[in-house]
């Protein structure tokens, strides 16, 4: 944006949070307005959000043109803002409004900066001295000349509010409006930095060197679990304070920020920001406002923390770059890793994606040279990653219902023996799968959807995982109206906590599953009172593969390793040896060796073997080779389309005649696949249908994409979604 000004009455364009799919021409407000500033416009009857966007385009009715209301009370957003979210709609094809909707999402942007009264020590000392109100006054004295609300010092005085009122209208306690929104304490970079290790220095020291070029890159930090590499990346971000810019950690999962945070409190003194679905509105606002104005050095965050408005941001971490949830599923549809990296060029920012497992794209992008790689070999300490074993299950001995082998059942019993905890990895929640009429053969579905009911005997009720639809568990068949003959088949975690209670009723066994928590708090406490001995047997979800430490954890058994490699998913390998590699890495982490083993019925499948190997680059060239000849991501390019509607027609003639009219698709050599009914057909009662777009790696896919789907006006009820670089094929 030139540095251009607005005077008053001149026309300005303005994007705005609504779905419209232009700028619109507003008269500048009084006292004028720059290209970047926050307005509140008047649109129909209603006032909506906006940005100046450039000067107006002048061909609407001059005398209908409105004013802009107001110009709010933030930082203008910056040049590289403005650029992130262009670059950032064209890649996901998403309308701009909706990329401006994600950079603004704070509740309160358009109020006044809002003040709140707040008590100091004033000049004159009371008259009359009671005993309250001598301990209001000793607080402020102590605190020196800090100023406190009414609520926190009437709390710190233990007394009524009444009494710092009294002192108000006696002069010795001065009340003043200050702002709500007050900036993060500093950050120190020199605060509680650990001794590395040699490999973790020198890591250490090829991210803050790429930190002070202050320009663009991508580094990959590759490292076992407890590794440090989290030691490592909080050095990248001491080195970004240190330079005066700002540094801006995401996270995969909530549930791990509490414990992040406690981790950045002790490195750095101080407790950053943080911008999660868990912050309060007001934290929010505050967030957002403080990161506008440089006032938040660091900011630790899930995916959507990008879109914040960052006055001068010099490094992103993505951790557990490979995770899944990165990857946007709803509204906008975008890879919050791919987004980082994107963000960081526009901005000359260092971005450092971190995990024990990288994804094939990040490690393709190693070796084409993109990505320079740090390697953090050892773990810190004495442990080393767990002997790896499987469990032929062909030759185990197995009665029916029952999933845990003789040979597995030995291990554990061992461990339990020399008070060791073992961990029981089943990647299903709930008590079992499908529920079966042994009369009929009815398998009890989702009403909603193409999915069958999984049994949650802790909730009492079957749930569809696909829409979170719950019903209590029938008396009889819905389908022969026969009583008693539903069964449960198949093992989720609940169950598998029945069968290893039968088979070790002394010990102590935890069940960790997600949905067995009222809240991520309950969680957490759970978690951590498991991980100081608070139980001997623990049985979970891969909820347990992420991140948490079990100090006393030596042993971990998959009940179902193939489980990840059924399916069609073309990443299906890729997150199976992922998975495997994380739930085994959860063993032995401690002075004691760990053991990880893999409960199969094909031994010899390719993934399970690198899974045992350990041979990492010998699986990902392998990978990699086979979606090279496929030419398929990250050796080519794809795009899913879902459409979806209550009528089932619909989607399928829209469908036909996509597939049909796909000549700007053709113009630039890609293919349309389909359509084919997604492999869920039916999500909420709506039917839906999928068409797979392939192209090659440097086609302008995007470009042709709109091009084709311009030609089709879709009826009201029909939902389109276009999917760059789709993760989930369901
Ligand atoms: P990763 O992120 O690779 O899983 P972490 O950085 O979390 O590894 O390190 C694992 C554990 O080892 C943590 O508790 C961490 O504090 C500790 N640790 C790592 N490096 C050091 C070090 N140089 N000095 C002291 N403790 C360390
Ligand atoms: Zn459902």
């Amino acid at each position: 944006m030139t540095d251009s000004f607005f005077p008053a009455g001149t026309l300005v364009g303005v994007l705005t949070t609504q779905p419209l799919d232009r700028v619109l021409d507003y008269k500048a407000p009084e006292g004028g307005c720059v290209p970047g500033d926050f307005v509140e416009v008047p649109l129909g009857p209603r006032k909506v959000l906006g940005v100046v966007w450039g000067a107006g385009r002048g061909d609407y009715d001059l005398a209908k043109i409105r004013s802009v209301t107001r110009v709010l009370d933030v930082p203008p957003m910056r040049d590289e803002m403005r650029s992130f979210l262009i670059r950032a709609a064209d890649y996901t094809l998403t309308p701009l409004p909706a990329m401006l909707r994600l950079a603004t999402r704070a509740p309160g942007l358009g109020d006044a900066v809002s003040m709140r009264k707040v008590y100091r020590l004033g000049k004159t000392t009371p008259d009359r001295m009671t005993e309250a109100r001598a301990r209001v006054l000793g607080v402020l004295r102590d605190y020196g000349g800090l100023s406190f609300t009414l609520g926190e010092l009437a709390d710190m005085a233990g007394v009524g509010t009444s009494v710092v009122k009294g002192l108000v209208t006696l002069g010795a306690v001065v009340e003043e409006e200050a702002p709500r929104d007050t900036p993060y304490p500093r950050l120190d970079p020199d605060y509680g930095g650990k001794a590395l290790s040699d490999g973790q220095a020198r890591g250490a020291a090829v991210l803050c060197e790429a930190v002070r070029t202050e320009s663009y890159g991508a580094t990959l930090l590759r490292g076992v679990t407890g590794s440090g590499k989290t030691e490592v990346y909080l050095e990248a971000v001491a080195e970004t304070l240190r330079m005066g810019r700002q540094a801006l950690v995401l996270l995969p999962e909530i549930a791990l920020s509490g414990e992040f945070i406690a981790r950045v409190e002790e490195r750095f003194g101080m407790r950053p920001a943080e911008w999660h679905s868990g912050v309060t509105m007001t934290e929010r606002r505050r967030c957002w406002r403080m990161v506008a104005q440089g006032d938040a050095q660091l900011v630790v965050g899930a995916r959507s923390a990008l879109f914040l408005p960052f006055r001068d941001l010099g490094l992103i971490v993505v951790d557990e770059e490979h995770d899944t949830s990165y990857k946007q599923e709803d509204g906008v549809l975008y890879n919050a890793r791919d987004m980082a990296v994107l963000r960081a060029a526009i901005c000359a920012a260092q971005v450092v994606l971190a995990s024990a497992t990288p994804s094939l794209e990040s490690w393709a992008n190693v070796e084409a040279g993109k990505y320079a790689r740090v390697e953090l070999d050892a773990r810190f300490g004495a442990a080393v990653m767990p002997r790896m074993g499987v469990i032929d299950m062909r030759t185990e001995a197995l009665s029916a219902g029952h999933w845990v082998s003789p040979a597995l059942r030995a291990k554990m019993a061992e461990r339990l023996q020399s008070g060791e905890q073992s961990l029981i990895f089943l990647n299903r929640r709930g008590y079992a799968p499908v529920t079966i009429c042994r009369a009929c053969g009815h398998q009890i579905g989702c009403d909603q959807c193409d999915a069958r009911m999984v049994e949650h005997r802790f909730l009492k009720r079957l749930m569809c995982h696909q829409c979170g639809e719950t019903k209590p568990m029938p008396e009889v068949c819905p389908s022969c109206g026969v009583a008693g003959k539903l069964n449960a088949v198949g093992p989720g975690v609940e169950r598998m906590g029945e069968e290893v209670a039968a088979l070790f009723p002394d010990a102590r066994i935890a069940v960790l599953s997600s949905d067995l928590y009222g809240s991520a708090r309950a969680m957490k406490a759970h978690i951590a009172e498991i991980a100081t001995g608070g139980a001997d047997i623990i049985i979970g979800t891969q909820l347990v593969a992420k991140g948490h430490n079990f100090p006393l954890l030596t042993l971990v058994g998959v009940i179902d390793a193939d489980l990840g490699l059924q399916g069609s998913d073309l990443r299906a390998a890729e997150r199976t040896f992922q998975l495997m590699r994380q739930v085994a890495g959860r063993a032995g982490r401690a002075e004691v060796p760990g053991e990880a083993v893999l409960q199969t019925y094909q031994p010899e499948h390719p993934v399970i073997r690198a899974i045992l190997s350990g041979d990492e680059e010998g699986f990902w060239s392998a990978e990699a080779a086979e979606r090279r000849g496929a030419g398929v991501p990250p050796y080519g390019r794809m795009a899913g389309i879902i459409l979806s509607s209550p009528h089932v027609q619909e989607v399928f003639d829209l469908g036909g005649e996509m597939a049909r009219r796909d000549g700007p698709l053709r113009e630039i050599g890609a293919q349309v696949f389909g359509p084919a009914p997604a492999p869920v057909a039916r999500v909420r009662g709506r039917h839906r249908v999928r068409l797979l777009v392939k192209a090659d790696k440097g086609a302008p896919l995007q470009a042709a994409l709109a091009a084709w789907v311009a030609q089709f006006r879709p009826p009201s009820s029909l939902r389109m979604a276009i999917d760059i670089d789709p993760q989930s094929f369901y």
